[in-house]
């Protein structure tokens, strides 16, 4: 799946722009500069395919990535989060995530990224709640984990548990990355062919 060369397909600025439902989607999500580009860049093994954006928050479109013909579609959902945003670009990300999250059947999972140096904020938890309330199947993904100091991870990890038990029932066990040092891609990988093939 992740051998074949993806690409950037288009961005979308409405509901109306995406494309067909036709085959199976997942979705990653995360704070400005959580490690959400490289992550994407190292899963699909290309270098700049998901663009890192070095003005949070700037990115305010759902991006579409494909490959062919694999049965899979890789949507970049807008980072959020950045304390500096208007108010009209938080409203516009939120009414853009409310409708693609309600209304898109084909879309198996959303991988919520998590900045390793510290765990879950605020905003974190309100996307959590949001895809609570759409029943959208949810995974969180510990970036940068190569950042804290031994025993600081822990920490976190055990502190993200503790606030993923806090949000409905069963969720897929959280995985732990290393863009920087391709830590934890070949378990995501593992995690997307799983979904394909149930
Ligand atoms: P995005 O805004 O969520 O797309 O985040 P980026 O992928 O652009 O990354 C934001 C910053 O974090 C950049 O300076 C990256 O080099 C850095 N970064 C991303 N992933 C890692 C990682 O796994 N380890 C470390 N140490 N830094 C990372």
């Amino acid at each position: 799946l992740f051998a074949r060369p993806w690409d950037f397909v288009k961005g979308c600025v409405r509901i109306d722009d995406l494309p067909p439902t036709d085959r199976t989607e997942i979705a990653f999500a995360g704070r400005s500069n959580v490690g959400k580009s490289s992550l994407i860049n190292a899963l699909t093994g290309r270098v700049n395919l998901a663009r890192t954006s070095n003005t949070p928050g700037r990115t305010q479109e759902l991006n579409i990535f494909e490959a062919n013909d694999a049965p899979l579609r890789i949507v970049d959902m807008p980072g959020y989060g950045f304390a500096k945003a208007p108010k009209k670009t938080v409203e516009t990300w939120t009414r853009l995530i409310h409708a693609y999250l309600q209304g898109r059947p084909n879309l198996r999972r959303v991988f919520v990224l998590i900045d390793g140096r510290h765990g879950p904020k605020p905003a974190d938890e309100t996307v959590m709640n949001e895809l609570d309330s759409a029943a959208v199947s949810y995974q969180i993904v510990l970036t940068k984990a190569d950042k804290p100091k031994a025993g600081e991870l822990e920490k976190i990890v055990a502190k993200t548990d503790q606030i993923i038990a806090k949000h409905g029932a069963a969720h897929p066990e959280m995985l732990i990355t290393s863009s920087e040092k391709k830590d934890g891609i070949d378990g995501l990988r593992a995690v997307i062919a799983q979904l394909l093939a149930t």
